[in-house]
């Protein structure tokens, strides 16, 4: 009988990095980067990296926190490996779930923990190559991608998206351009590979990744099949110069003091200028495919939307955190003073508004048919990435409301040791009793340091304008929107006994979604593990006592 039954293929764990394993494996590549003018000669010892190389070394870390087990890790049962959730492909609707409360958690941390980007590309690669195997009736582009999936799996590999061009004129398509290196394209193919040019505008941590996977950024047309190209390089690959900023903010002497969270964390990104780099076939994934441009395009960004989410719910975790010590600081009690509850639970309701649309994308996810990948259902990850777009500046202004002028006006930590005036502003500055000057200061300084400062000014415009500008997002959810259907409810109920014409522009969408009478897309059935303890308790993730399920 048991000869019958056959043995399910043993899981194993790929070999994860710690933190310091990550800094230290980036001795092994040699990228030419230059950062405010210098070029840079290891970038694991460049202080002006630091804080974004600390904000990955964070992710490696907590992967191996038993703890986080459940949402840190992820089995891809295809290969029958457990690795890093930032490295995985989704399989199912809870996987998407168990990634946004990771990713959540990561950035309460850093700000931006940034190594989610690579999940977002390999789930977009895995659906684009997919459904280009279907349309030729090949198996190659499939194949080249598992190859390197398990490349960057097995290496805990940390991964920088190279899809913003340099674009140039924007009303311009890429062939149009004036200068072909505004877009990264094919300078040559040859029996080894392709020779790539060309420029991205903006790749975040570029300085500090392993490799980059090179993208497009746009639909294309036939006569832009050379700028139609997918591949994956070494951030040192001969030809590759970066042109980094600093991450975060690492200096020492700021005009205001020291920063207290963006010294320790904070996020790099850079220019990337490619000349003449060569890329062999087997990390190419498509080249010249310019009718599927779009997929990778529509894929990738409805991933990262998804994500975005959940990085931009981790900081508002921060302000609102922050904004509540800040009233008790003051001596106020947001309970009991609605002037302070009010833009408090304005706070809540725009963080977790948005962070319900990453769950209710979740839920409503749906199977890629042809790659087998889980994607987010697009609606409401738009939605969810609208929302925070814009309302970052909300998140901002509420910070800034309740905590009141001080977080811009105190004096800067240089003062604390001015022996003349120290004692005298600890006595005078103090508000509440029993909360010391030095708590009170130390939690203006870290809302300054998020919401007013140059860092505050780029936690606005990366969630602005990462992932892409809201008017993506507008025509995303448009396009996925089944507006005909509704259309055609309120024609039906007012008894006008109309029939359907597809020509008709107002009722071509029916899509079946949500809601409506052309067969609503039932749940999936999210598996979501236990949360970790630092979601449901006030413990620091690594004080958790409970142990994983
Ligand atoms: C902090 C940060 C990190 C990022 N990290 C990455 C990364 O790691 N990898 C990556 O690939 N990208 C990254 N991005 C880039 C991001 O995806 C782009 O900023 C975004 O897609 C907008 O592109 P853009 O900045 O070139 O703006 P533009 O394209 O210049 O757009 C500016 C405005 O013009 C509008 N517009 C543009 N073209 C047209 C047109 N033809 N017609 C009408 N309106 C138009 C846009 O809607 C927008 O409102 C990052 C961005 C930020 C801010």
């Amino acid at each position: 009988m048991s000869d019958l039954i056959a043995e399910a293929p043993a899981v194993s764990k790929v070999e994860l990095m710690t933190g310091d394993a990550y800094r230290e494996s980036l001795r092994d590549y040699r990228p030419r980067v230059f950062v405010d003018g210098r070029a840079v000669a290891s970038v694991v010892d460049e202080p002006a990296l630091r804080p974004g190389v600390n904000a990955l070394a964070f992710t490696y870390d907590s992967a191996l926190r038993p703890d986080l087990a459940p949402i840190a890790l992820a089995t891809q049962t295809r290969r029958n490996r457990i690795v890093n959730r930032m490295t995985h492909v989704n399989e199912s609707a809870g996987d998407l779930l168990n990634k946004l409360e990771m990713v959540r958690l990561l950035c309460q941390e850093t700000g931006c923990a940034q190594r989610y980007l690579a999940h977002d590309a390999l789930n977009g690669l895995a659906q684009v190559t997919a459904r280009i195997d279907d349309a030729k009736g090949t198996r190659e582009h499939g194949e080249r991608f598992e190859a390197y999936l398990a490349h960057v799996q097995d290496n805990d590999l940390t991964l920088g998206i190279a899809m913003t061009d340099a674009k140039g004129d924007r009303s311009r398509k890429p062939h149009q351009q004036a200068n072909r290196d505004a877009y990264v394209h094919i300078v040559e193919r040859n029996a080894k590979g392709i020779v790539i040019g060309g420029t991205k505008a903006i790749v975040t941590g570029a300085p500090y990744m392993h490799e980059l996977l090179v993208m497009p950024s746009r639909n294309m047309g036939p006569e832009d099949a050379d700028f139609a190209l997918c591949c994956a390089v070494r951030v040192d690959a001969p030809g590759i110069t970066i042109v980094s900023r600093p991450a975060g903010r690492p200096g020492d002497d700021l005009e205001h003091g020291d920063a207290p969270f963006s010294r320790k964390y904070g996020q790099a990104t850079a220019v990337v200028i490619f000349d003449r780099v060569f890329v062999p076939w087997e990390r190419v994934f498509f080249a010249g495919d310019w009718e599927h441009s779009h997929v990778l395009t529509y894929s990738y960004a409805t991933h990262h939307r998804h994500t975005c989410i959940a990085a931009r719910a981790g900081f508002g975790d921060l302000l609102i955190g922050a904004g509540a010590l800040m009233c008790e600081a003051n001596g106020l009690d947001p309970g009991t003073k609605s002037s302070l509850r009010e833009p408090m639970v304005e706070l809540i309701t725009i963080t977790e508004s948005f962070f319900a649309c990453g769950v209710a994308a979740s839920v409503y996810a749906e199977r890629d048919p042809y790659s087998g990948t889980f994607m987010p259902e697009p609606v409401f990850a738009n939605i969810g990435k609208l929302l925070l777009a814009t309302k970052i500046y909300d998140m901002h202004r509420i910070a800034h409301e309740v905590s009141g002028g001080l977080i811009v006006t105190l004096p800067g930590p240089d003062e604390d040791h001015n022996p003349v005036t120290a004692a005298t502003l600890a006595e005078v500055l103090q508000a509440a009793p029993g909360i010391p000057y030095d708590k009170r200061i130390q939690t203006a300084r870290l809302i300054e340091d998020l919401t007013a400062s140059y860092q505050g000014g780029w936690y606005s415009v990366i969630s602005l304008h990462g992932g892409g500008s809201p008017a993506a997002m507008k025509q995303e959810i448009w396009r996925n929107y089944p507006v005909g259907s509704k259309v055609e409810l309120v024609e039906r109920l007012l008894d006008r006994g109309l029939l359907h014409d597809e020509k008709r522009a107002i009722t071509r969408n029916r899509q079946p979604g949500k809601c409506c009478d052309a067969g609503c897309t039932a749940p999936g059935q999210p598996m979501m593990v236990a949360l970790p303890a630092s979601r449901r308790t006030s413990k620091r993730p690594d004080e958790a006592t409970s142990k994983p399920q």
